[in-house]
């Protein structure tokens, strides 16, 4: 049975760690270098990407995280996820780290003020069973994706139009959503199949 972490910096892990239970896999917390070489996979959840970023180097995580990355371990991200498994962000601060997983230009807060958080369908590519409801708030999209990054879904409709917000590429998956909050399981069971198979 996979062993899959949830960094638990910040955020909101116990989220993530209760889909990932429901899946019956095992999901551990992971705050510490010895945590994070005891896991097959990484869940990075929602947050506060700039927070994140201090608390890996506070917790001494930066440095083995990206090795593990650069392994090739499994790695899933949501919203504050997906800004830190980016390459590049745009408005974030200065001295946010990323951990260049993803070949990827992220927007944080992307849909702007006026729409904080809002809901709509997705249609994801490679996962059945309809559109996915998804959750948004104070969310990123990506401006810009490398060659190897394939488009998972996109917004359709209204003034984001187009705008991608799942993607994936090779083992590591991100979305701007929180799947992690409407019970629809779909998207972390695509990440254990991942892992699975990986
Ligand atoms: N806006 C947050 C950030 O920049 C992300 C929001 C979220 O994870 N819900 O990190």
């Amino acid at each position: 049975m996979p062993r899959i972490g949830v960094l638990s910096l910040q955020g909101d892990v116990a989220e993530h760690i209760g889909a990932l239970e429901r899946l019956s896999v095992t999901a551990v917390p992971v705050r510490r270098p010895a945590e994070l070489a005891q896991v097959d996979a990484l869940v990075m959840p929602g947050g506060e990407s700039t927070t994140i970023s201090k608390l890996l180097v506070a917790f001494d995580l930066l440095a083995p995280l990206r090795e593990r990355l650069a392994a090739g371990m499994p790695a899933y991200g949501s919203c504050a996820g997906m800004i830190m498994l980016a390459t590049e962000v745009l408005d974030g601060r200065d001295d946010q780290e990323v951990l260049s997983a993803i070949d990827m230009t992220v927007r944080r807060n992307a849909f702007g003020r006026q729409v904080d958080s809002f809901e709509t369908d997705v249609v994801l590519d490679g996962i059945d069973g309809g559109p996915f409801r998804t959750v948004f708030i104070r969310a990123p999209w990506a401006e810009r994706v490398g060659d190897g990054v394939e488009v998972v879904g996109r917004i359709t409709g209204g003034p984001a139009d187009g705008k991608i917000v799942a993607v994936r590429a090779g083992n590591v998956m991100a979305t701007a959503f929180h799947p992690e909050v409407t019970g629809d399981l779909r998207v972390h069971r695509a990440f254990v199949d991942l892992v699975r198979n990986a």
